[in-house]
This record gives C-alpha cells, structure tokens and sequence, in this order.
C-alpha cells in the first residue's frame, strides 16, 4: 500500500500547531504516512529573512507560533503549487477568506485520489447562499472534504494541553485516516458523520465570541457572559435547522466543536479579546486587529457581516437579535451596551 502523502496550506497560529502535531503523527504512523510533511507558507520577510527559511531553519514560526519548535520533517514551502503537488491528503488551515484564491491555484495540481480535510472556521456565504469550505473545496478542487473543529486555542493546544477536537466526515474510512493523523494523547479527536454540524459551530461561534468580547469590555460579570454563550448557541442551532435541516445533528452542538469552543472562544480567544478592546477604546475592528493580533485575522467580525447579509436578503434578520446586534454594533455604530439591551 502507497503511503499518504500529507500537505498543509496554511501556517498561521492554527496552522502551526497543527503542523507540530501532524508532523509528529506522520513519523508515529509511518506505516500509513510519508514522514515529509509540506506546508504553504504565505511568505513574508521578519527582519529582512524569508519566514520559510526561518522555518526551515530554526524549525519554529516565530511570527505566528512563537516559542513553539516544530518536528523538523514539516517543510516550509511558499509556492502553493510546489507544495501540493501529488499530495494525497490536504490539511485547509487559512483563514476563510483566503480559501478560494489558494484553491483555484491548487486546481490539478493534487494526486487523483486525494482527500481534503478542512480546518477553517467560517462560512462562504453570499445574499444569495451559504456554503460550507468543505462544499467550497469539493467544489474547486473535485475531491472529497471532511472538517476537524473543536475548542483548540492554538497556543494552548501547541503547548501540549488537554483538549478535544472533532472531526466531520462523510465516510468513516476517511474519518479513521484523520484521526490517526491528527489524534494525540493531548489533541484527543472524536469522529462524527455530520461535516455540516462540525462547520456551521465552528463559524457562527466567532460572532458570538465577539458579542462576548463587548460584555467583558463593559464590566459586565460571568451571568453576563453566560446569557450571551446561551442566546448564542441557541441561534447557531436555530441557523442550522433554518437552512440545512436535517443535515444537522443535534448532538454536534455537544462536541467539542459545540458547546465547548464557543466557552473556550469566548473565553480565551482573539475575536473576544478585539471585542473588548472595541468595547473598551472605541476604535475601529480593523485597527484593533492590526494593533492586537499581528498579522493574525480576526474571523469573527466578517463572518456576522455575510451572516447579516445572507439573512437581510430573506428579511430573516430579526429571527437572530444577537448575530444582528453584534452586526449593528461594528457595521452601523450601534452602541455597545446594545449587546445587552437588543438581544
Ligand atoms: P492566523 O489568523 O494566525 O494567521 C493569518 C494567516 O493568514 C497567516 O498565516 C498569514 O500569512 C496568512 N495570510 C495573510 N495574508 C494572506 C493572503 N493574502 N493569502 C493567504 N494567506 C494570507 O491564522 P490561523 O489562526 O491559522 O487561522 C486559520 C483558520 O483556523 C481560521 O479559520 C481560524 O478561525 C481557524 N482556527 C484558529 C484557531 C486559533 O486558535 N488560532 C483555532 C482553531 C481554528
Ligand atoms: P479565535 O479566532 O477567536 O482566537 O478562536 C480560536 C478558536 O477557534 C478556538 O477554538
């Protein structure tokens, strides 16, 4: 039997951690696994040197991951093309607004029987529709999808903490090919049929984090907080059940995917901390992005942009007074203390 070879596109702080983490699961299961593992990495220059050679060399991230030492068997490449070449399983890790442009110059470029996973937290949505990465990359690239989600700060998970993740997949031999890719005695992966549950928690969580973010902002307390993850989690749900039905299961909503990152995210995360600030200092998101998170983007804010814009399109805004309140307070100026008043 040929062994899998393992890509990565992306090299972000998720992407990072994930690449430790791959990187060290293809030199366990060397019987399934190429031990090479290569990842896109959107080049940029840190003090004049190539972020790959820096890689390559120092086997750290040092803008994204900083502290963290990668296995050295992860390659840092910066042509996406080069770095998919014939690969056979695809790990997506960029943010969600990047995905189309990377896929398209992937197209032809993957072994015939390659496989997909998405990591990406956010949905493509348009006033027209809403599709999920996987459909994205499905759709692009003509191959299968699977998505893994789940509470993992990545600086958290990089350090060896204790978490769970879940992986979405449409066919469990795919999905026992992902866990041993990705299961450890620290990232413990739980295999679920339902890809579109997995995905739609892992999107709509970030509007919900920075409507978290407003509250810890404010001064307003843990029962705060509480009533907003609660309302929260309730229209996640309810905007699965609106527009995809029965291809959602309930139950995702208890894996780690569900409830858990979105206490995690509103908790610890980069969408809640940027809300705060906004709450706090009044400038714009994208100013505090710049300022706070250096280089790394913010998903949470443009995802309640298309989730507001997809549900305007069907007058179905009113139906989601928190997603709309956390629109109204970035986009329209509402004021922040809406974030309790409106929903
Ligand atoms: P990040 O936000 O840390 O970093 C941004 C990345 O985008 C960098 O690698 C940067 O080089 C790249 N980039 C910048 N401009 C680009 C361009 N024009 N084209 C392509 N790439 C460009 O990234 P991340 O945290 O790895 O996030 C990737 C996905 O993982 C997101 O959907 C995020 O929601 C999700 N996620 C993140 C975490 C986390 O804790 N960081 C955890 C779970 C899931
Ligand atoms: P942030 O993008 O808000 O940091 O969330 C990270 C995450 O998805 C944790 O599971």
């Amino acid at each position: 039997m040929s062994l899998e070879k393992v890509c990565i596109i992306g090299s972000g702080n998720w992407g990072s951690a994930i690449a430790k983490i791959v990187g060290t699961n293809t030199q366990v299961h060397s019987q399934k696994f190429e031990r090479t593992v290569r990842q896109w990495v959107f080049q940029e220059k840190i003090d004049g040197q190539n972020l790959t050679d820096i890689i390559n060399t120092q086997h750290e991230n040092v803008k994204y991951l900083k502290g963290v030492q990668l296995p050295e068997n992860v390659v840092a490449i910066p042509d996406v093309v080069e770095a998919c070449k014939g690969a056979t399983l695809v790990v997506f890790v960029v943010p969600h607004q990047f995905v189309r442009g990377v896929c398209e110059q992937m197209k032809g470029h993957l072994a015939p029987n390659a496989r997909a996973i998405s990591l990406i937290k956010g949905l493509e949505i348009t006033p027209t529709g809403t599709r999920l990465f996987s459909e994205e990359i499905e759709r692009i690239l003509s191959i299968p999808c699977a998505a893994l989600s789940g509470a993992n700060i990545a600086d958290e998970v990089a350090r060896e903490k204790f978490c769970e993740s879940t992986v979405g997949c449409q066919n469990l031999n795919d999905g026992k090919l992902w866990h041993s890719l990705f299961d450890t005695s620290y990232f413990r992966i739980n295999v679920i049929e339902d890809h579109v549950g997995v995905q739609l928690c892992g999107a709509l969580k970030n509007i919900v984090a920075v409507g978290a973010g407003f509250s810890d902002g404010l001064g307003y307390g843990s029962n705060t907080k509480a009533a907003i993850i609660r309302r929260g989690l309730m229209e996640m749900r309810k905007f699965g059940q609106m527009f995809f039905g029965d291809m959602v299961q309930t139950e995702t909503f208890f894996e780690s995917c569900g409830v858990a990152d979105l206490i995690t995210t509103c908790s610890g995360g980069r969408n809640r901390k940027v809300g705060e600030a906004y709450a706090k200092t009044g400038k714009p998101m994208d100013v505090l992005e710049k300022e706070l998170l250096n280089g790394q983007k913010l998903q949470g804010t443009l995802t309640a942009q298309e989730v507001y814009e997809f549900l305007s399109h069907r007058k179905l805004e009113n139906e989601f007074p928190l997603f709309l309140t956390v629109y109204r307070i970035v986009y329209e100026n509402a004021p922040v203390g809406s974030i309790v008043r409106d929903i």
